[in-house]
């Protein structure tokens, strides 16, 4: 689904409010250029030791009571989190999660008859509003105020508004008694620390908070490379990530979880962690691990012009789920999804090179976008070849590129 003009210009007013946040943010180039190269090196420590810190973090889970499941598939991960909740009852709460879009466990559920809500007022929205999502971050940015107050009046009868706040306060007060009330939940986590054993989510809306203290089984899913070496490692990522992701040096709640407890009705709480490979083992292997340091903070997104202009929609084709969109997008989705779709994405950049000014873990964008292009050449069909050794031959001849140009104007108009 393509964006309409509105979206895409909410989209260029979400661009100008994080070019603010960012400036607020980092309001010093030399602080900022210090906790990027930490943040970095952060990442970088655990993905050269990624075995032995995984080991660390399932001994130290395991010692603490909580259950670790080790996954090499999106399919294998979902399956376990399915039947950890048709045991607890059939219906969970889910919070707002990229891994969880990634292994697509909502169309999971569906096929197995469990029901699955969201409970991030944004998701929420989206889901209801039955659009797409676009930004990792800002899941209604794109989103009317109107569309959302006629939403809200289909699905829950409630009067209309074109007040920000009323609307927030309508979706906030529905979601509550749900997270009051939770049962079962399932969470895509930030962090683990394998020094610790604690699992680490991040939000502003303190929903993470509420489905770890009220859910009697808690499911945790963590993509393998997010687990980090120590508490001090874990400081410096979760500063670099909420400056970029919010522009303010922390987030409104950090949750951690380090051992099941008593839930606020008297229950013992069982945990599980899920650790889900799903192809990332086969990106190191195959160099691209640099990539693997991304910690979702979108702000690549917000300053990359391909995205302004088509959204989170990095293909037409919307029986294969997109887990990432944006430039670390059109380097993750091939190696993730292994499918012909994804392998076009590397050609989805400019190669402006802003995704890797504003990106707090050093990741070196442009030059992954080449790597991959140069990768996944040898999957384009013969028109894509021929296309391309046209326009590199033309792009070598100023005088017919022009002349190519003026007709291609014309033909246009
Ligand atoms: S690549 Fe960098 S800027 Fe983009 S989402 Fe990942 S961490 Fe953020």
């Amino acid at each position: 689904m393509t964006l309409d003009r509105f979206e895409r210009q909410a989209l260029q007013r979400l661009r100008r409010r994080s070019e603010r946040a960012q400036i607020q943010a980092w309001p010093d180039p030399a602080e900022k250029t210090e906790l990027v190269q930490r943040a970095g090196y952060a990442r970088q420590r655990a993905l050269a030791k990624l075995p032995d810190y995984l080991a660390m973090l399932e001994q130290n889970t395991a010692a603490t009571g909580i259950t670790v499941h080790w996954t090499e598939s999106a399919q294998a991960a979902n399956r376990i989190a399915i039947e950890l909740i048709k045991k607890a009852g059939g219906r969970a709460l889910r919070n707002h999660s990229p891994l969880l879009d990634e292994i697509a466990i909502d169309r999971a559920a569906i096929a197995n008859e469990v029901e699955l809500v969201r409970v991030h007022p944004g998701d929420q929205l989206v889901q209801l509003s039955g659009r797409p999502l676009q930004h990792p971050i800002w899941p209604t940015a794109h989103i009317r105020i109107a569309d959302i107050s006629s939403t809200l009046q289909e699905a829950w009868h409630v009067p209309p508004s074109v007040d920000p706040d009323i609307l927030a306060s309508t979706v906030r007060n529905r979601l509550r008694p749900e997270l009051l009330d939770a049962t079962t939940a399932v969470v895509g986590l930030n962090f683990a620390v394998a020094e610790t054993g604690s699992l680490i989510c991040l939000d502003n809306e303190g929903h993470n908070a509420s489905l770890a203290t009220y859910a009697r089984t808690l499911i945790c899913l963590l993509s393998i490379e997010q687990v980090v070496a120590d508490a001090a490692d874990l400081d410096i990522l979760i500063e670099a990530f909420s400056r970029s992701a919010w522009g303010r040096p922390l987030p409104g709640f950090i949750s951690e979880i380090r051992s099941p407890a008593r839930t606020p009705k008297g229950e013992m709480q069982a945990i599980h962690l899920i650790l889900v490979d799903n192809n990332r083992s086969d990106a190191l292997a195959q160099g691209f691990g640099e990539a693997l340091r991304c910690i979702q903070c979108g702000a690549c997104h917000s300053v990359c012009p391909v995205f302004l202009q088509v959204g989170g929609a990095y293909t037409q084709d919307a029986s294969t789920p997109q887990p990432y969109s944006g430039p670390i997008g059109a380097v993750l989705n091939p190696i993730l999804l292994k499918s012909g779709n994804a392998a076009r994405q590397p050609y989805l950049s400019t190669d402006c090179g802003f995704c890797a000014s504003v990106c707090p873990v050093a990741i070196d964008l442009p030059g992954l976008l080449q790597r991959q292009r140069q990768a996944q050449s040898s999957t384009a069909s013969w028109r894509e070849k021929l296309a391309f050794s046209l326009w590199r031959r033309l792009l070598n001849q100023p005088r017919l590129f022009k002349a190519y140009m003026r007709l291609w104007r014309r033909v246009r108009h």
